[in-house]
């Protein structure tokens, strides 16, 4: 957006100012337009609800109006340069799903110099469909306009597994590939093409026998899809009668609303950073009104809502540091122990909706007893501040701890008896344990949660806590993988926290299997050297009983 200067005088900055004010207007509404269209989709609202934070976040017009007014430039330069720097802010986060929040805020900032400019987007054409489209990138707000008789499925170049772009897509159950670098250059209009969502492939001119293959295998899809869809109102029980929690991992409130219609009972995992991510000054009230929505939504089920994860590969914008090792330095319960009235704070939004349903209240990334008794100190002294307030708070809210490092983990028996339940993270217990990024590329291929390593922890954390008489639960992406849900079934967790597309698949396998032979798979497989090799065992005893399609995993390069 080309730099001009506006005219002299306090006139010239009002106009402009009034005119970026105008175009803020002009977008709000636009997105409560898109979004009110969006609510047909199971996260697209939600996703329009960001949007709208964002248009209207003060923080970002204060200083576009700054700009204006000091350094009397035009309100598209200001939009577009204000913006650049939120975008790179976005784009350098090792997070990948906060990384890909740099589309949101790009098409925000599209939306209102459009507004300035007064120029519209070309359109898509929907008497040209259907087709599958192609192209470098999608904003999300483009994707929530398609529609499945229009699109047959689409494939970008940029986006990542968990960029808006793809989970909308989920949504809308349209097949999408994305991230598949050069992939405009292979295509030609009129060419034919398959999306293979299920291995994150795209076939350009297919053969006879490829055709032939995928009509199938859409064929098996279409029908599994819809048999699935039908367990929402099932329990989560396997053939023999045991009765399995089945939860979901929340990042945003609304997504509260959908957890029943998916068949899941509570929220496992509330990963409340996000709130304070998108919205930095997210004070007490904001934060309130976030846990009373989703207790009131799930009431009786349980919540749990986890305590800020802050820092590591998640940004902490006034952390002002920058470490060699993000992922060991400060991060979480570190974070909020070092800063206690943002922990204080929190806590006080949790305990007083705590009144609006069943909370539980959990913290992540503990490594030791002393951190343990610091946040039960910090929890009772919230508790009776507010007391002596005379705010009703609820009379038992369940305290829990996060076992995801491998002190944890090994040191259980110090820590259980502090505690009334866990929740097992694999995904850093995977990345602590393995000593793998769970960020880097480059170390993918070992980033294996079925590993002998992560799996023994696993086994001991739930015989010692249950040994405890307390309750033990999974909510890293593992308890998602219809593979391990034996495994973890066989090993005695009593919940799987996944998210919330997935509980169908999960409660599926669940309702496949026999207790009895979940033991027996989770001896097995404890007892062989390799992840891959455990992958095997229960591929081969499921085998027949569970959509084989469901257990293909994406291939990596
Ligand atoms: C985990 O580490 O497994 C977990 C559930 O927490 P997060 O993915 O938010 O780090
Ligand atoms: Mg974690």
């Amino acid at each position: 957006m080309s730099r001009k200067r506006i005219g002299e005088g306090e006139e010239a900055v009002r106009a402009e100012l009034e005119r970026f004010r105008q175009a803020v207007e002009l977008t709000r509404q636009e997105l409560i337009g898109v979004s009110e269209k969006a609510d047909q989709l199971v996260v697209g609202r939600e996703l329009f609800e960001v949007h709208l934070l964002l248009v209207q976040d003060p923080a970002l017009i204060a200083s576009v109006e700054r700009m204006i007014e000091e350094q009397r430039v035009n309100a598209e330069f200001a939009v577009g340069s204000v913006l650049r720097d939120a975008v790179s802010r976005f784009e350098s986060i090792a997070d990948p799903y906060l990384r890909e929040r740099s589309a949101d805020v790009r098409d925000v900032g599209r939306r209102i110099v459009e507004k300035l400019l007064g120029t519209e987007r070309q359109a898509l054409d929907r008497e040209a469909g259907p087709f599958v489209l192609i192209a470098g990138d999608l904003d999300p707000s483009d994707t929530a306009g398609l529609t499945r008789d229009i699109v047959l499925g689409f494939a970008t170049e940029k986006g990542g597994a968990t960029s808006h772009t793809a989970i909308l897509a989920r949504s809308l159950g349209i097949p999408a590939v994305v991230g598949l670098t050069g992939l405009t250059d292979d295509v030609n209009p009129r060419d034919t093409v398959i999306i293979d969502g299920i291995h994150g492939k795209v076939v350009v001119r297919p053969d006879e026998g490829e055709l032939l293959f995928y009509r199938e295998l859409k064929r098996k899809f279409d029908s599994i899809e819809e048999s699935l869809c039908s367990l929402a109102g099932e329990p989560a029980v396997t053939s023999d009668g045991h009765e399995i929690e089945l939860a979901a991992n929340i990042e945003f409130s609304q997504e509260a609303d959908h957890v029943r219609q998916y068949g899941g009972k509570g929220v496992g995992l509330f990963r409340t950073e996000f709130l304070r991510l998108l919205s930095p000054s997210a004070d007490e009230e904001s934060q309130y009104s976030a846990y009373v929505h989703v207790l009131e939504v799930l009431r009786p089920d349980p919540v749990i809502i986890r305590t800020f994860d802050l820092g590591g590969d998640k940004f902490f914008p006034d952390s002002g540091i920058s470490e060699a090792n993000p992922f060991l330095g400060w991060r979480s319960v570190r974070v909020c122990l070092d800063r206690p009235e943002m922990l204080r704070s929190q806590l006080r939004a949790i305990l007083r909706a705590s009144t609006h349903g069943n909370a539980r209240v959990m913290f992540p990334m503990i490594t030791d007893l002393e951190q343990v008794l610091r946040l039960r100190e910090i929890l009772d002294s919230v508790r009776a501040g507010l007391d002596d307030e005379g705010v009703p708070v609820a009379g038992d809210i369940p305290f829990g701890i996060m076992i995801e490092t491998p002190a944890a983990a090994i040191s259980i028996d110090l820590l259980v008896e502090h505690v009334d339940f866990v929740s097992i993270g694999t995904n850093d217990l995977t990345q602590y344990t393995l000593a793998v990024d769970r960020g880097s590329k480059l170390v993918a291929k070992l980033f294996d949660p079925f590993h002998p390593a992560v799996l023994r922890q696993i086994r001991d954390v739930v015989r010692v806590v249950h040994e405890a008489g307390k309750w033990v639960g999974v909510c890293g992406e593992l308890a998602g993988n219809p593979l391990a849900v034996p495994i973890l079934l066989g090993l005695g967790v009593d919940e799987l926290s996944v998210a919330t597309m997935l509980i169908p698949e999960v409660k599926r396998m669940i309702r496949v299997i026999s207790m009895s032979d979940a033991r027996m798979v989770a001896e097995k497989a404890l007892r062989l050297p390799s992840g891959a090799e455990i992958r095997h065992l229960v591929h081969s005893s499921v085998a027949g009983r569970y959509p084989q399609i469901l257990l293909e995993e994406e291939e990596t390069e």
